[in-house]
């Protein structure tokens, strides 16, 4: 948000605009010189090889979609980034900044379809378009590494990487239920599934279909992904928690459940055998099918609560059971069908509970007791094991179930300070929490809910029918799209051979360029069989190629490796190269990527380190996720009416001013709310800061200044202002980024500068004087407002390139706030006098008058009986 403060120093700097300049400051004119400058340089903004003597950093953005355009978002995400290159260059560091493009996607194929222009040719264009935009805002990127994913010479190493994980089992093919968008024809992701619906078409249910998928195994890597997550204190709290939630990782018991033969049923359990809703308790002479349900569960403790055991429709019991008994198969057909709808909707967790009794029984193993066997709409055949056992004293979905159907609810864990009392007290249901004692749970009775857990746990072990289980919410990543617009997946099909992978000498697998968009009847690569066709590399034979696409989670999951060596047509990178740049130092960008992009690319560094190309563990070492761009209270979209485009903001006030508002506007991990005014107003004060450096230009062409001891009070208190506001952004790019707060300061330096201009005027203020403050508010300028601060370089007359010119030292004695002289007084007669801080407190205060040499000799033998202080004038002690 920008906050008041920030609006009236911008307004401010307005204030002394009233008297007329002979120049003026023309962005567009300053702006476009100096473009084209650095366009005939771009060794500029170059990194040095990795035998540079200098400290390397590698700052990172997150590279854009092209689509053509950039929205402010972008251009706010670029000017972090940008301002910290810059910085760390004018602080000695070999800086390695590259920009490059997420160019495969979905919106490709939509354009083609609409505007009848081939994906490539449309991509390539917005890329063409959005680097001139780059370039007009003055990014300083090192265009000799840009990396353009949907080009072979990107691509064709996913396809290398593919392969090398193929042949580690990393990936595999498995049929999978998958959600299809119908306006899509292709598969989602379940993160592209919004309340139901398509990511893209916001009104389009999703639908649930059975395919063949490709699938990376990044469950592998489950365990070191989360145990990571501890050592990347250079990340958001919250990116680290979303993550930790994403992987999900619970720790429990696999317990298996024997159905039981049913033909040896007494009499007594005919009767309540029907019903389904009781328990039939231990008896010898209990036999059992063979046939087993594991259960996972992270509260064994509660097993004796057990009182009935829930499958998913499609589980393979049910399956049988259904074939034996068609009025069974009706309801598990029902229920199956609930169960799709609540899928299609995106929120199974919502789903009405239904179920339906098996007229089966399991058998607890704890006990021997016989459990009804349940089927039931809300469990999920992918989700653990595909069945549960139902608690319904302690847990909250089961107990809604148990009391919807009437099924038995026995308590077997109490409260300690209950657990004397066996009643079971309905009101306490259900009763979920784990600093209880265990109760109706035979042998294991009193003892906690924790030592149960691991007891239980062993038990089940030593007698053979469970044991202790981690589970994840994490699965495996299904890459396989049903797109045109992607890397293919270089796997063939051969008759004779089976699935055959395409041999590292025919990568890449091309992505065929003229293809007839449709959208429509899957992928249009399976149309043309020129593509598809193929010969066998084992047999020989014809053999058909994969016609699936990989995800675009693919190419962002490694692009910025490929960055430090984007020429390599012999590995996607040197390893060595990389050594020296990894890990990224800085990446920045929305936290909207926290959990898909930034696992991936975690889980990618891992299995690269493990083929032994990369040494680094973890891909990035700080992260930074800045806020949104909003405007009129909501994010900025096409269909809010909201946008602002940065291309009008340019050519109205200039890039320099336009970057900087969307530093100043707001702290940059919180929301920025545009409002053009505020952009006006940074505009007005790179005017002031234009005319005033313009005026005095001439004069700061001078040698080194005088000592400080020599200095008028003008001279001093300027030279005091400029050291603090250095030392404020030096120590700001080191830590806490508050750009908004370090722009203020540059412009409450300025509103002193022009507020001394009649002293600068008349004299008082010498030119060396001078020169460091204009030289050093150029520089400080520099990161926020490049164009502006070339320009200024020049006209004070330094010739050397501003981005190496060493970012200013702030001297601490300088930087201190002014001193006053204070007299102290014995007794009332005046013995000495004191220099502290103009804003020193009492306690300060006293301390150097007690501390002078002077007064501490003569009130050596003295006892002080007390002292007064009068602020900033006066300290009288007295003594006897
Ligand atoms: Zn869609
Ligand atoms: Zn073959």
């Amino acid at each position: 948000m920008a906050t008041k403060e920030h609006t009236e120093a911008a307004e401010m700097g307005a204030a002394g605009d009233s008297a007329p300049f002979e120049v003026r400051y023309n962005p567009a004119e300053i702006e476009a010189r100096w473009q084209e400058r650095w366009a005939a340089q771009p060794e500029m903004y170059a990194a040095e090889p990795v035998s540079s003597t200098k400290p390397k950093y590698y700052v990172l953005e997150m590279l854009p979609y092209p689509s053509g355009q950039l929205h402010m978002g972008h251009v706010r995400n670029y000017s972090i980034g940008d301002a910290l290159a810059r910085y760390m260059w004018m602080q000695g560091h070999n800086v390695l900044h590259p920009m490059g493009w997420d160019a495969f996607g979905l919106p490709a194929e939509n354009a083609a379809l609409k505007n009848n222009t081939p994906p490539r040719q449309w991509t390539l264009g917005n890329i063409a378009a959005m680097k001139r935009q780059m370039n007009r805002i003055g990014l300083s990127y090192d265009w000799r590494n840009e990396v353009t994913t949907c080009l072979p010479d990107y691509y064709r190493w996913n396809q290398w990487f593919f392969l090398r994980m193929y042949e580690r089992g990393l990936a595999y093919r498995k049929k999978s239920k998958v959600n299809w968008c119908p306006q899509c024809a292709t598969v989602l992701a379940n993160e592209q599934v919004v309340n139901g619906c398509c990511w893209r078409h916001e009104e389009q249910p999703v639908e649930q279909r059975d395919l063949e998928q490709w699938f990376l195994r990044i469950t592998n890597y489950a365990e070191e992904l989360l145990e990571d997550l501890s050592r990347l204190e250079g990340w958001p709290e919250k990116v680290r928690t979303m993550q930790r939630n994403w992987i999900g990782r619970s720790e429990g018991a696999q317990i298996e459940f024997e159905l039981e033969d049913a033909s040896g049923t007494t009499e007594d359990e005919e009767k309540v055998r029907k019903s389904g809703t009781v328990l039939l308790p231990a008896r010898d002479g209990v036999k059992g099918t063979g046939k087993k349900a594991a259960v996972f569960t992270t509260r064994v403790d509660t097993i004796f609560g057990a009182t009935s055991l829930q499958m998913a429709p499609e589980h393979p019991l049910v399956k049988e059971m259904a074939a034996a008994d068609a009025g069974l198969s009706d309801a598990v057909a029902a229920l199956l069908e609930q169960q799709r709808k609540a899928r299609e909707a995106g929120d199974v967790g919502a789903i009405e509970k239904h179920g339906v009794f098996t007229g089966h029984y399991a058998i607890n193993p704890f006990n021997g007791e016989r459990l009804p066997v349940w089927v039931g709409n809300y469990i999920l055949l992918e989700y653990g094991t595909g069945a549960i056992m139902s608690v319904p004293a302690h847990d909250d979905r089961d107990y809604d179930f148990a009391k919807k159907y009437g099924l038995e609810i026995r308590v077997v864990i109490l409260p300690r300070s209950q657990a004397e009392s066996l009643g079971e007290r309905e009101a306490l249901l259900p009763y979920t929490a784990e600093d209880s004692l265990l109760i109706n749970s035979g042998e294991f009775n009193s003892l906690g809910c924790h030592e149960a857990q691991h007891k239980m746990t062993a038990y089940a072990g030593e007698h053979g029918f469970g044991k202790a289980t981690v589970t994840y919410r994490l699965k495996d990543w299904g890459i396989s799209r049903q797109r045109y617009w992607g890397t293919p997946i270089p796997m063939l099909y051969c008759a004779k051979c089976g699935i055959v992978p395409v041999p590292d000498s025919e990568l890449p697998v091309l992505l065929p360029e003229n293809v007839e968009i449709t959208q429509q009847g899957g992928s249009p690569l399976a149309r043309m069989p020129e593509f598809v066709n193929a010969k066998c590399p084992k047999c020989g034979e014809n053999a058909l190629r994969e016609t699936d696409t990989m995800d675009t989670f693919v190419d962002s999951s490694w692009y910025f490796y490929r960055y430090t060596d984007a020429h390599n047509d012999r590995a996607p990178f040197a390893t060595e190269t990389v050594a020296y740049w990894f890990p990224i130092d800085q990446y920045i960008g929305g936290v909207e990527h926290a959990i898909l992009h930034l696992i991936y690319s975690r889980f990618w560094t891992k299995v690269m380190r493990d083929l032994g190309l990369v040494r680094n563990d973890e891909p990035v070492e700080r992260l930074f996720t800045q806020g949104m761009v909003i405007r009129n209270g909501a994010k900025m979209s096409k269909s809010k009416g909201n946008v602002v485009s940065p291309d009008e903001m340019i050519a109205r006030f200039g890039a320099d001013a336009t970057r900087m508002y969307s530093l100043f506007a707001a702290p940059p991990d919180r929301d920025l709310d545009w409002q053009e005014d505020g952009v006006a107003g940074v505009s007005r004060f790179l005017s002031r800061v234009y005319r005033f450096a313009m005026k005095h230009a001439e004069r700061a062409k001078s040698g080194a200044r005088p000592s400080s001891a020599e200095l008028s009070p003008d001279s001093q208190a300027l030279l005091r202002k400029l050291h603090q506001t250095i030392r404020k952004i030096t120590e700001d790019f080191a830590g806490r980024w508050h750009f908004n707060t370090c722009i203020a300061a540059i412009m409450e330096l300025v509103n002193a500068l022009t507020a001394a201009d009649a002293a600068i005027g008349a004299g008082k203020v010498p030119d060396a004087v001078l020169g460091e403050i204009l030289r050093s508010l150029t520089l400080l300028l520099a990161p926020f407002a490049p164009y502006l601060a070339f320009e200024l370089w020049e006209q004070i007359g330094e010739t050397e390139n501003l981005l190496r010119a060493p970012w200013p030292k702030f001297d601490e004695q300088l930087a201190k706030e002014e001193q006053i002289e204070i007299p102290v007084q014995i007794n009332g007669k005046l013995r000495a006098v004191v220099r502290v801080g103009a804003d020193a407190d009492e306690e300060t205060v006293r301390a150097a008058a007690l501390a002078d040499e002077k007064i501490a000799a003569l009130i050596a033998d003295k006892e002080v009986v007390r002292m007064i202080v009068v602020p900033r004038k006066l300290i009288n002690i007295v003594v006897k």
